[in-house]
């Protein structure tokens, strides 16, 4: 099988080609970049018109570079896209683009949940049976785990999403865009002061923590010392659920997902955590933990083998698709 995947929920244009055969993944990305403050949705839907077209057909001359049928035959089998969740002038431009190359091509579409593909992306490099998948990237922060025919939201965040929380405190610093490559490189020097911790049951709060930190911040507390705090804090708090989900689950297995998963930290206490406990813990290499379209490409795969294509008339976009509403298709067979 050989995908073409093409994600657009934010701010990356991706394109990719996976072939299921070879286990080889081409990704062609292009990122945007505000000039100032944070993610524009109507800026990001312009990036989405002018790149998308570019990565795409970079993506499509890797497959026809790389495909042994007639030069006649469409060079993959399918076109899978992100239908969500993200901002919704982006997802109607993916929308739009898979469509129309569906129809070119004259293949299926299969349209992907982007929350349910940073966990599939997971378990598909680490070859995991059943792990419980940490969430951590921009706009989302929540834990998965499988059972009865679907992903379960475990835990999530009561407000914003982490990365989003922690570049609503660099933009107030005055730190370009992205902020948590910054934080992460500012908290090397730092020490602990000290912000709300807030977790609640299996959900914790990030907008609380934020207010603090942009207080101590105008109250001149040194930012190095801001930024290594913020990060045992808000990383702790995902340690701590992401331990509990374990144990609530009994899986011994723990992925990690999305851009705030690059982070160094974040995977060192996670890592600490699963070696106390026996479990085994991975983080897949950052081309696949942000936003890209080689996880949509790989999950792609797996839900056009299991039949689970869109008719053209279903395959509107939702900018609020929970993963916890995705038929997870193809691991009906397995053992529940
Ligand atoms: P979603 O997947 O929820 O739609 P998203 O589209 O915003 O989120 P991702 O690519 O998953 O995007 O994550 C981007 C976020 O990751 C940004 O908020 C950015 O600040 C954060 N990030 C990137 N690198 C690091 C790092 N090293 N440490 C902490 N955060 C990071």
């Amino acid at each position: 099988t050989r995908i073409l995947g093409i994600e657009g929920t934010a701010w990356a244009a991706s394109a990719a080609v996976f072939d299921a055969g070879s286990d080889d993944v081409f990704i062609e990305s292009d990122a945007y970049q505000p000039d100032s403050g944070g993610i524009h949705p109507r800026e990001a839907s312009e990036h989405m018109h002018d790149a998308v077209p570019r990565v795409v057909e970079r993506a499509l001359d890797h497959a026809r570079e790389t495909h042994d049928g007639p030069a006649t035959e469409s060079p993959v089998d399918a076109v899978a896209f992100s239908r969500g969740p993200g901002l919704g002038p982006c997802l109607r431009v993916v929308g739009t683009a898979a469509r129309a190359l569906s129809q070119a091509l004259d293949v299926p579409l299969v349209g992907v949940n982007h929350m349910v593909a940073h966990l599939e992306i997971g378990r598909h490099t680490a070859d995991f049976e059943s792990p419980v998948c940490l969430n951590a990237s921009g706009a989302n922060a929540h834990l998965l785990a499988y059972r009865n025919g679907r992903y379960r939201v475990l835990g999530e965040t009561m407000d914003t999403g982490v990365g989003n929380a922690i570049d609503k405190f660099t933009r107030h610093v005055g730190w370009s865009h992205p902020g948590g490559p910054k934080v992460e490189a500012a908290a090397e020097d730092g020490r602990y002061v000290d912000l709300p911790y807030v977790v609640k049951g299996m959900d914790f709060s990030f907008s609380g923590i934020m207010s603090a930190a942009k207080q101590r911040y105008d109250d001149d507390v040194p930012v190095d010392d801001i930024c290594y705090s913020l990060q045992e804090t808000i990383f702790g708090m995902l340690t701590e659920v992401s331990e509990r989900a374990l144990s609530l689950t009994g899986s011994d297995e723990l992925v990690l997902g999305g851009g705030v998963g690059q982070n160094a930290r974040l995977r060192e206490m996670l890592q600490e955590m699963c070696d106390q406990r026996g479990a085994a813990f991975h983080a897949p290499e950052p081309r696949f933990l942000r936003d890209n379209a080689g996880m949509i490409a790989v999950l792609g795969a797996k839900m056009y083998d299991a039949g689970d294509t869109l008719a053209l008339e279903d395959s509107r976009v939702d900018p609020d698709f929970r993963p916890d509403q995705v038929p997870v298709t193809w691991r009906r067979d397995e053992p529940e």
